[in-house]
């Protein structure tokens, strides 16, 4: 206790200021909480479910949770530092549509080539739907949720109607240029990434 200095250092805060959307305070603030949930500063998997857990009580957020640390562990190395996790924040909280977009791609293209093939898709979308209490933390999804369509009853007929909707050329998988495309004409897709935990 006490031993560890909460306040980050000029350097880093200018770094960190420069390369996100939050202020000065916001920063301290976060770096405060950072520190209280993870001491060593560093933000494990399993540490990463369990802050995940809360948002999501009801549903199995495990399997979501663990595609979202990958994309906050911006280089791999199994745990996510205070940087990878404040600049992920910001952007899944105040990025701009192209940039949420972005970071979503990531997300979804899980070997990192560039593409996202039909499993690829399925498979965060299972994850997704394993998460039916989402609509408590994000209540603009409520409609879509409660309504849900038909055609989006499972996720193999979710990622069918999406690859209808995104594949323009028709090769089965999404390159980042039809999935930004297609996510901006989709306003269901949409409002599922700007679902963050804080409930903004
Ligand atoms: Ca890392
Ligand atoms: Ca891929």
């Amino acid at each position: 206790m006490g031993k560890h200095n909460s306040k980050l250092k000029p350097e880093i805060l200018d770094d960190l200021k420069s390369n996100t959307e939050f202020s000065d305070a916001e920063i301290q603030e976060w770096y405060k909480g950072f520190l209280k949930d993870c001491p060593n500063g560093q933000l494990s998997v399993e540490e990463f479910k369990k802050i995940y857990g809360n948002f999501f009580p009801y549903g199995d957020a495990s399997k979501f949770a663990e595609h979202v640390f990958r994309t906050f562990d911006a280089n791999g190395d199994g745990s996510i530092d205070f940087r990878e996790f404040l600049c992920a924040l910001s952007v899944t909280s105040r990025g701009k549509l192209e940039q949420k977009l972005k970071w979503a791609f990531t997300m979804y293209d899980l070997d990192g080539d560039g593409y996202i093939t039909r499993q690829e898709m399925l498979e965060i979308v299972t994850a997704i739907y394993k998460m039916p209490l989402v609509l408590i933390v994000c209540p603009q999804v409520v409609g879509s949720v409660m309504k849900m369509p038909e055609d989006e009853s499972t996720p193999e007929k979710r990622t069918d109607k999406i690859f209808r909707q995104m594949d323009k050329n028709m090769d089965g998988k999404l390159s980042l240029e039809e999935f930004i495309e297609g996510a901006k004409s989709d306003p269901s897709i949409v409002r599922l990434l700007q679902c963050d935990p804080q409930g903004s």
